[in-house]
């Protein structure tokens, strides 16, 4: 999964030219920045690659996330349908902006069912946001159909699905806008930052003010920007921009070993009948990060994971269920609607509904689901040698 496995001269070799001039920061100093301008040059580098014809960085995924919301109007009295399965960021944008997360289950792909998207539109809803977890995606054509039927926003959280496609098109530049997340442990890394993909233009000029103070970057020095709204500091800084930019010249590369580890390692799984794998609605899309598979019990689950402990290959492997960061189980502190500053009223009052809301259907997929994380760094032998492993070990206890 990671692009810090492969950081080198060319990663360097960015930064240092950044260095030389010593203007750390994106926007101005025009002279003494000799023409280095990396984050314009690493946006430019994310149209291309991934075919949307507007992206702006930002600090952080969760900060690409909250930007893309502000940018297209979701706030106070909004409603913003959300799996049940993902990282915290997702509620925490949407908690951000003043809107209300609704959690609701996912299917056999790990992302939003479309059906339980269906039955939780309210005449509050405004926007669905898939989360294209561990490497693979959402059914793109059912959720946009629901958003086009009841007018809805789709805005792809693919923050870990960078590379992926669905039917031909990049995931993350399917819906009305999309985030990926550059954080360490991303599939391309900028130490941290994050971007806004959209072919709207009106949506790219709010998010480029958006996260720079809401400066409009239409005066003739910084200084005599004017502000057509209220913004926040969300910049990337020319540094982190000239890692991506490293990075993402690296990522086909990073994609082609990730498919080749995940379609090598699957093989050995395969052979152990009771394994299912997770369902992925364009195979060839599948940007192969995770290899996530199933097995029959929450039981037997529970037991292989043991198994694979005592084999000592467990490492690598996520229990997402039982994890602290990615699934409703745990997320007390949303639950408890526990901040350090007050809510709005119907954000508290939906909160504290989900610890009585019922995800008997996610928690019956996500009790028996391992994701393995693919390494880029692993060799042919070592591949053969965890699957064995793995083989072994899981057949013991089934
Ligand atoms: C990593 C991640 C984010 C947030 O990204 P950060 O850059 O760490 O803020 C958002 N959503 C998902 C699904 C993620 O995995």
């Amino acid at each position: 999964m990671p692009g810090f496995e492969f950081f080198g001269d060319e990663e360097r070799k960015e930064v240092n030219e950044v260095l030389e001039t010593g203007i750390l920061m994106r926007y101005g100093f025009d002279g003494p920045r000799k023409g280095i301008w990396k984050s314009k040059e690493l946006e430019t580098a994310v149209t291309q690659v991934f075919g949307c014809n507007h992206a702006q960085l930002t600090s952080s995924g969760t900060a690409a996330l909250t930007t893309a919301m502000a940018a297209l109007g979701i706030g106070v009295g909004d409603e913003v349908i959300m799996p049940a399965f993902t990282f915290v960021a997702s509620f925490e944008a949407i908690l951000s902006v003043g809107a209300v997360p609704v959690l609701v289950d996912i299917d056999e792909t790990l992302t939003l069912d479309p059906a339980a998207v269906k039955a939780a539109i309210t005449p509050k809803t405004k926007c669905v946001m898939p989360v294209h977890m561990c490497g693979s995606m959402a059914d793109m054509d059912a959720l946009q159909q629901i958003c086009t039927d009841y007018n809805l926003i789709l805005l792809e959280d693919a923050c870990q699905s960078i590379g992926g496609t669905y039917k031909g098109k990049k995931l993350g530049t399917i819906g009305a806008a999309g985030t990926f997340s550059f954080d360490f442990v991303k599939t391309i890394t900028c130490g941290e930052g994050g971007v806004v993909m959209t072919n709207d233009k009106d949506v790219y000029t709010k998010c480029d003010a958006y996260t720079d103070h809401g400066h409009d970057h239409l005066g003739v020095d910084r200084g005599a920007d004017l502000h057509p709204f209220i913004g926040y500091n969300f910049r990337i800084s020319e540094l982190h921009a000239a890692v991506g930019l490293a990075q993402i010249k690296k990522l086909d590369t990073f994609l082609s070993i990730q498919r080749k580890n995940n379609k090598l390692l699957r093989s050995y799984l395969e052979q152990v009948p009771g394994i299912t794998f997770r369902a992925v609605p364009d195979e060839d899309g599948d940007s192969c990060s995770f290899l996530s598979w199933m097995l029959p019990t929450e039981a037997a689950t529970k037991a292989a994971i043991e198994s694979l402990k005592e084999a000592g290959v467990f490492a690598g492997n996520f229990y997402w269920y039982a994890n602290n960061w990615h699934y409703i189980t745990k997320w007390d502190h949303l639950k408890n609607a526990t901040t350090l500053n007050r809510l709005h009223d119907a954000q508290t009052a939906a909160l504290l509904a989900l610890q009585t809301q019922s995800f008997a259907k996610s928690d019956a997929i996500m009790s028996r689901t391992i994701s393995t994380a693919i390494s880029l760094l692993w060799t042919e032998e070592q591949i053969k040698e965890k699957g064995e492993k793995m083989l072994a070990a899981i057949a013991k206890v089934l």
